[in-house]
């Protein structure tokens, strides 16, 4: 399943996790509690508000009732009083009229009758005529007619008023204004009157009623008891946050007496109520506790409705209050708490992701130490991380394990690397072992065959000796008899005697190389360019006659120590080989050195190199043993063999050195003091075994 990025980034980071370990509280939890904070923020200040406009209605509800008592005291005042009863003497009267219009006056009341017993029109204040019809359909008319005083909030129609005072129906006109959130109104104009009514009767001095005051204040335009109202609730000082109270009484739903201004000092007279509130008060009589839009701005609002006599719903009194400031307080207060909550996020997170740090720091550097020593970097280690907590001891034994691991790892190592070495020198030795074995097995081998033939030859040798003397013995007898008779086989006489001497000297250097010892002579010191010269002397007719070219480069300074015949015997061997390795001529050297090893003298070196064609590879190997030999019928395959013995005898060598078909080249070795090797006569064949190119050209 593919996770989301984030998702995965958090899934693979300590860091990441821990951060949000550490942020999830404050990005979760904070703003949880910011929410609450605010909602029950909102709810207080709601609580709070609808409260106080609850007290504030009371309070104004308390104010107009006392309003309306209070004219019904001024009334029953005026009934009981004794000018009153001087008046029904002549009731007719224009003293009364005056009179009347004085306590009018006095009372501040907006009309004032007097009446008979059953409620007809006796007289008026200001002297204003009223039909003789009895006014007792008023119920607080009849009330007093009753003899019951009585106080009462009454609609009167424009005709009513008129009947009063044509000023007060004149007061009552009122056109409508448009207002908004109002119901539709198809009139134009408010034109009746809410009126404080009331009656009192007056009794005489025998407590029987004999007349009946009725008067009342008309409360459209009655701005003193709105203003009144707005005074005593909503005291200088009692609105914080420079809210601004208001007081409305309102006719049906339409404002008739308010403080409330339409704009720049102009009352909002004649505007209407919303809808939602005319619902909820007029025609559901109950009490309105809430925000509403009053005129031009929204204002915590407290409705309740008046009635009339009867109990109809008349009219609505209002208070309330600008609620503009309270919600900027709100707003301001909320805000606080926002950034209060903001500032300690952050501050949260900060300090949060601080400490994360000292955690989250830690687990990083051993990872990046995991990372360099998988790549290779195995001196990568964490070091000091300054926390004493789990961590910082975790951080100090992964340390210590890279350390253990290093150490064994380089044990590891100098283990491999000795192995390695002793190995080797394992394998050298054996090597080594082997190749003395393979030796002294080659000459285990030649000794018992040299031994074994040695056997042989001598006794073979004595043999042929004694038959070969016998016949030339007997030879010469035949030639002394014959004399002159023999010259006819002369030259086969001649040939008898040669080849029986070419038998003699076989025989001779068969037993020479079966018992050398016995034909060692004795040790002189040789000096040899003068003993090579002797050689070129006893060779020259072979060497001129295969028309070989002679080159003589002898230089050797030292003497050797070593039987001269010998040694001549040797060069001789060598000379004749070299000769008969280039039948159709070609190039021969004879050369002399001083053999200087180690910064050291050690006696001299002669060389027979020649351009002939050269030995095999494979005879190279074989060419010193005895009777190993290429010239078939012609050879002996002794010449070599019997060499070496000779010089190997005084401590010296002889090496070869060829390269098929370009040559050979041998090598005397000569110590100028003989060390003499009582060694069986085998030659070394490692030490004669070289081969070179340049060796081989002449
Ligand atoms: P022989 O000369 O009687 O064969 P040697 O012992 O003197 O016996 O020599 C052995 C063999 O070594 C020869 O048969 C020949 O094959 C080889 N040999 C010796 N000297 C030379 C040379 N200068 N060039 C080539 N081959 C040589």
């Amino acid at each position: 399943m593919r996770m989301p990025s984030l998702l995965r980034r958090i899934d693979r980071s300590v860091r990441a996790k821990l951060l949000m370990l550490v942020l999830a509280p404050l990005l979760v939890g904070l703003p949880l509690l910011l929410g609450l904070a605010w909602a029950w923020g909102n709810q207080a200040y709601q609580r709070l508000l609808s409260f106080k406009i609850g007290s504030d209605l009371v309070t104004a509800h308390e104010y107009f009732d006392r309003v309306q008592q209070g004219v019904g005291l001024d009334l029953q005042a005026l009934a009981a009083s004794v000018a009153l009863g001087r008046l029904l003497d002549v009731p007719g009267a224009p003293a009364t009229a005056d009179s009347l219009q004085g306590m009018l006056v006095a009372r501040g009341l907006d009309f004032l009758h007097l009446l008979d017993r059953d409620g007809a029109p006796l007289a008026s204040a200001g002297g204003r005529r009223l039909p003789a019809v009895a006014r007792d359909r008023w119920a607080v008319v009849a009330s007093a007619v009753a003899g019951s005083p009585r106080t009462a909030i009454e609609l009167f129609a424009p005709d009513d008023l008129a009947v009063i005072d044509p000023a007060l129906r004149r007061r009552a006109h009122l056109p409508l204004v448009d207002t908004p959130a109002a119901v539709p109104e198809s009139r134009s104009v408010e034109d009746r009157g809410m009126v404080i009514h009331s009656a009192a009767p007056v009794f005489d001095g025998h407590g029987h009623l004999v007349a009946v005051l009725e008067g009342g204040v008309m409360v459209n335009g009655n701005l003193a008891i709105v203003d009144r109202i707005n005074t005593i609730v909503y005291r200088e000082g009692s609105l914080p946050l420079g809210s601004v109270g208001t007081a409305t009484i309102f006719l049906d739903d339409t404002r008739i007496a308010t403080n409330v201004r339409l704009f720049e000092g102009t009352r909002a007279l004649g505007t209407r109520v919303s809808r939602a509130v005319r619902e909820h008060v007029l025609e559901g009589g109950r009490i309105w506790q809430d925000t509403a839009f009053v005129v031009n701005d929204f204002y915590v609002s407290g409705y309740e409705p008046i009635e009339d006599s009867a109990g109809r719903r008349i009219g609505m009194l209002y208070v309330g209050f600008l609620e503009a400031p309270f919600r900027q307080a709100r707003t301001l207060a909320l805000g606080a708490l926002f950034a209060v909550f903001v500032a300690i996020s952050i501050t949260g997170a900060v300090l949060s992701l601080r400490f994360a740090r000292t955690l989250f720091r830690p687990i990083e550097r051993m990872n990046a130490v995991i990372q360099r020593v998988g790549a290779g970097d195995v001196g990568a280690r964490v070091g000091a991380i300054g926390s004493r907590d789990e961590l910082g001891r975790l951080a100090g034994e992964f340390d210590r394990l890279l350390d253990t691991l290093a150490q064994k790892r380089a044990e590891l190592q100098r283990w491999a690397d000795e192995l390695d070495s002793k190995v080797a020198e394992r394998t050298a030795e054996l090597a080594e072992a082997n190749a003395i074995l393979r030796r002294a097995q080659q000459q285990l081998v030649m000794s018992e065959k040299l031994a074994a033939i040695g056997e042989l030859t001598a006794g073979v040798a004595h043999e042929i000796n004694n038959p070969v003397a016998v016949i030339q013995g007997n030879l010469d007898v035949l030639d002394d008899v014959l004399g002159g008779h023999a010259e006819p086989v002369r030259r086969e006489i001649r040939l008898i005697h040669e080849q029986a001497d070419r038998i003699r000297q076989i025989v001779t250097k068969l037993l020479q190389f079966a018992r050398p010892g016995e034909f060692a002579g004795y040790v002189e010191v040789v000096e040899i360019n003068a003993l090579l010269a002797d050689c070129v002397v006893l060779t020259r007719h072979n060497i001129e006659k295969r028309r070989i070219e002679l080159v003589e480069r002898f230089a050797a300074v030292v003497r050797v120590e070593i039987n001269r015949s010998e040694l001549q015997q040797v060069l001789i061997n060598l000379i004749v080989n070299a000769v008969q390795a280039m039948p159709d001529g070609g190039r021969l050297l004879l050369a002399s050195e001083d053999w200087v090893e180690d910064g050291e003298t050690r006696g001299a070196t002669i060389r027979v190199r020649d351009s002939g064609q050269g030995i095999a590879r494979e005879h190279l190997d074989r060419i010193f043993d005895p009777f190993f030999t290429t010239k078939k019928g012609s050879g002996t395959g002794l010449g070599l063999s019997i060499s070496y013995t000779i010089v190997q005898r005084y401590g010296g060598r002889i090496t070869v050195s060829s390269e098929p078909g370009a040559g050979a080249e041998f090598r005397v070795w000569l110590r100028r003091e003989a060390a003499f090797d009582d060694a069986p006569n085998a030659p070394d064949f490692r030490a004669r075994w070289t081969a070179g190119r340049d060796d081989a050209s002449v």
